[in-house]
């Protein structure tokens, strides 16, 4: 199950997130995988650009995502289970702002640090969602997609060496006990280097694993009811589509629909 940035956007997606999982979890064996909570990318992504041109302004925007990450963990955790969620989250976000301050002094980012950069916002949801997960009762192994997902360096839009991968998710998988949570978007080069798989990447992350496991199914979930007859945004009498055949789909896709 693979849900996008604006899925895990705000408190009460996410609960409805964990509502889904749950469910389906008492069925399956699952692989969760998620993206940045919504528009933590672009915020990563404005930070560099802030700190690369020597700007201050960069550390409003950091501490706009501390504020976000840290308020959905205060919303969402009983009590007695924040210190430790909340310790983790301070551990990344604490680097998280040291290569900020890396990037400000440097008055550049590179290609590498860019997409360490990137990287954080998937490593912060999902710190925060698998333990949350865990904390509701669905018992969740969280991997590091940067063990699973073996890519050139090519930053920005990494190329996944499917064959290495594919075996490292299956000897991975055959380890662990129960389902799991890997953070979508972020892979890694064969020496270690973080790299991203382009934005938008998490679908793939997803597919990748479920290529490597012989899933019986890969879930896309998004937040909108299905596919409409137009832009719900431009036409408000669009209708939901009852059927849809995978050539018309795929049609519409070519000439660029969003869905
Ligand atoms: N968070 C990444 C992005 O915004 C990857 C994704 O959402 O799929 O591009
Ligand atoms: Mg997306």
């Amino acid at each position: 199950l693979k849900f996008g940035g604006s899925s895990v956007g705000n408190a009460e997606r996410i609960e409805q997130v964990i509502r889904i999982v749950k469910n389906e979890s008492v069925r399956h064996q699952l692989v969760v995988v998620a993206s940045a909570f919504g528009k933590v990318t672009n915020k990563l992504e404005q930070c560099g650009q802030l700190a690369g041109n020597g700007d201050y302004e960069y550390e409003k925007l950091l501490k706009k995502i501390e504020t976000l990450h840290m308020g959905i963990v205060r919303e969402l955790f009983p009590l007695q289970n924040q210190s430790s969620v909340i310790a983790d989250v301070k551990l990344l976000l604490n680097e998280l702002e040291d290569i900020c301050h890396g990037i400000f002094l440097l008055k550049e980012v590179f290609p590498r640090t860019h997409d360490y950069l990137l990287g954080f916002g998937e490593r912060l949801s999902g710190i925060i969602l698998s333990s949350l997960l865990n904390t509701r009762g669905v018992k969740m192994n969280l991997l590091d997609a940067r063990k699973l997902i073996l890519t050139d360096e090519t930053y920005g839009n990494a190329q996944v060496n499917k064959e290495e991968s594919y075996a490292r998710i299956q000897s991975v998988f055959n380890r662990i006990d129960g389902h799991a949570f890997v953070p979508g978007f972020i892979a890694a080069s064969p020496s270690g280097k973080m790299t991203t798989l382009g934005r938008g990447g998490s679908d793939y992350t997803a597919a990748l694993l479920a290529a490597a496991l012989h899933a019986d199914a890969l879930e896309i979930w998004t937040d909108v009811d299905g596919v409409m007859t137009a832009d719900p945004r431009m036409v408000s009498q669009a209708l939901p589509l009852q059927k849809l055949s995978y050539e018309e789909i795929m049609e519409l896709s070519h000439f660029g629909a969003k869905v």
